[in-house]
């Protein structure tokens, strides 16, 4: 009875088996899995199938394959090595925490050997020691269009949970388990070596996964449960995804569930018993980051996602996503005004379906167009939902908004590094600041200098334009200047390609008080003559408006193109004025000190007060330092 109940429960109606009747991508990577977990080993044996078709405009001599796994194979891989060197006191994995993946069998076409043409090569770092990436010279080219199919049999023995994949006791989260086909575009292979800071890149395909496991593990991935057959002690899953790039597992014997529809989607949250009070912060999280989506950029295309809530012991499995799998993270009993946990990285990694899954973005070439926008999405659905103020925390009454994180992070390390480049090529403090606060930050100051209706029309265009397939960051440029009729690569360069800082300050104000005779009625007449002076301390160059405040409630404005490194203009007024703001609605969020950015006649208290605790805010918050992704 409880085997039909949980078939009842857990599967779709795919007759034919089928989730898509039109192909949303272009499905040239199908990978056919059958998998068995030994979870006392911590093995997966399995068997893979890949049926590859070269869409690229070449002919190819050789295969390159991920062997992520082999990252946590020995000490000296790039990944623990430099990992090593950024946290040297962190202790060393044991042997039995250690992870890797071996290769038994490697078939081309039902008839080719592959498995001594097979080689390691090391294309980004030219470590010997490193395993994670490998070469297959074919006995043929494989032409323009054409299709082959390749057999592996492989064995992955999981780590101690690192990097969002492994093991923590009985919890088991599969990810970059299997061996997996770079990308093969004109330029040649994209298959880069696993770095502490490159996350993925590969094709969209269909994928077939039948997982063998012990019977009480209840589990969520990817793929969309078709059915399961349960022996004595083990159980087989028939999970099947289509359009996606990647396929992720977690199985834990403790899960609680809970399914809902969403916006028609059948939303899965799988959850750890001791967050059960935070079930419904999860779903309502998950909820609002649905609808938002959904409405400003599309409707999401699949049926079903998985949210994954880790236990406490395997937090280290926590924010992270892949396709229509994501994972949170939640601390037990925390109060419901602090919204790190589990709204913030809830919603993250869900825009993430978005910017990597769909729009899939080479992560480890150009970071920023997945962390970036993602963090832009994050900001906006953020702000949106719990206030532009206290979006993250209004804890003790201490007001942390997603803005005052991201401008906090970006505060401590304003000009190390550019934003614009590969991973492997950040240094460790560099990477985090690049690739995810500084480049919100620069989305949303491009959105209030188009306007919100011009850069939603970007955004909304950039996904049609570039879904299932792989934009560049070229590609987001062309049509930024496309939609909004004008040439950004001012800001661009800028903004991408240097580590310039920007800063405008309110350097002097002076006003005058003159008065004379009027000569037709003989009455006094006074007015203001004002001098003001301003200065521009960084070398980012940005057009600001100037707004003048007058003592009888008026506003001047004037802009100012912010080219030279001082500007001053005088006028007379006939009322004094109180007070000149530079970028008086702080549209420049790339802006590093906005406490400089206005002066008044009168000293007003309130207004230098309010600045100081503004800067307070962002310090506190970046010297928290919480990160999570
Ligand atoms: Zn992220």
């Amino acid at each position: 009875m409880r085997i039909i109940f949980l078939i009842l429960l857990f599967c779709l109606p795919t007759a034919a088996q089928v989730i898509f009747q039109t192909p949303l991508s272009e499905r040239n990577a199908n990978y056919q899995i059958k998998a068995t977990l030994d979870c006392q080993s911590k093995i997966v044996t399995a068997t893979e199938r890949l049926t590859w078709k070269n869409i690229s405009k070449r002919s190819t001599s050789e295969l390159q394959f991920h062997l992520y796994m082999n990252a946590f194979r020995n000490d000296s891989s790039t990944f623990l090595s430099q990992s090593r060197k950024r946290y040297p006191d962190a202790p060393a994995p044991s042997r039995q925490e250690l992870g890797g993946i071996d290769i038994r069998q490697f078939v081309l076409n039902n008839s080719y050997d592959l498995l001594p043409a097979m080689e390691y090569i090391q294309p980004n770092d030219s470590n010997l020691h490193d395993s994670t990436v490998i070469r297959v010279k074919l006995p043929r080219s494989v032409r323009a269009g054409e299709e082959i199919v390749l057999e592996v049999e492989f064995t992955c023995r999981l780590p101690k949970i690192i990097n969002r994949t492994g093991y923590s006791d009985d919890f088991f989260l599969l990810g970059q388990w299997f061996p997996k086909i770079g990308v093969l575009q004109d330029g040649g292979w994209h298959c880069h070596q696993f770095f502490p800071n490159s996350e993925f890149f590969a094709d969209f395909g269909n994928y077939e996964v039948e997982l063998t496991l012990p019977s009480q593990y209840i589990t969520g991935s990817t793929g969309i449960l078709l059915r399961e057959e349960r022996g004595d002690s083990l159980k087989t899953l028939y999970y099947r995804a289509e359009d996606v790039h990647d396929f992720a597992v977690v199985a834990w014997p403790k899960f609680r569930q809970e399914v809902r529809e969403i916006e028609g989607i059948r939303v899965i949250l799988l959850y750890a018993p001791e967050h059960s009070s935070q079930r419904e912060r999860y779903m309502t999280a998950i909820s609002n980051a649905i609808k938002y989506l959904n409405n400003w950029i599309s409707p999401y295309p699949y049926p079903q996602l998985t949210l994954v809530d880790p236990p406490l012991h395997a937090f280290r499995a926590g924010g992270m996503e892949y396709p229509c799998f994501i994972t949170g993270g939640a601390i037990w009993g925390i109060p419901a005004e602090f919204r790190f946990f589990p709204e913030e990285v809830t919603i993250h990694e869900y825009a993430h379906q978005y910017f990597y899954g769909i729009l899939a973005t080479n992560e480890a070439e150009e970071p920023w167009l997945d962390e970036g926008f993602t963090s832009y999405a994050t900001l906006r659905m953020m702000n949106h939902t719990y206030g532009k103020s206290a979006s993250l925390s209004e804890l003790f009454n201490v007001q942390i908004s997603q803005t005052d994180e991201y401008k906090g992070n970006y505060l401590k390390r304003p000009g190390l590094d550019i934003v614009w480049k590969s991973s492997w090529d950040f240094g460790p403090r560099a990477y985090g600041v690049n690739t995810y606060s500084k480049p919100a930050l620069i989305l949303q100051t491009l959105e209030n200098y188009l306007g919100k209706a011009v850069m939603d029309t970007i955004i909304q265009k950039y996904y049609q334009n570039w879904k299932f397939r792989h934009p560049k960051t070229s590609d987001f440029l062309t049509l930024v200047n496309s939609v909004s009729g004008l040439d950004l690569g001012w800001y661009f360069e800028q903004a991408l390609q240097s580590t310039k800082i920007l800063d405008y300050a309110l350097d002097s104000l002076n006003s005058k008080e003159t008065n004379t005779i009027d000569s037709v009625n003989g009455r006094a007449i006074t007015k203001y003559h004002n001098r003001v002076v301003i200065k521009r301390l960084g070398d980012f160059i940005f057009p600001v408006e100037i707004a003048s405040i007058l003592e009888n409630g008026d506003t001047l404005r004037q802009n100012w193109n912010g080219a030279d490194s001082i500007w001053l203009f005088e006028n007379s007024t006939t009322s004094r004025i109180r007070e000149v703001q530079v970028d008086p609605e702080q549209k420049i969020w790339l802006d590093l000190n906005w406490s400089n950015n206005s002066l008044m006649v009168k000293k007003n208290y309130f207004a230098t007060f309010r600045h100081w605790l503004q800067m307070m805010k962002i310090y506190q918050q970046s010297m928290l330092g919480v990160l999570l992704f």
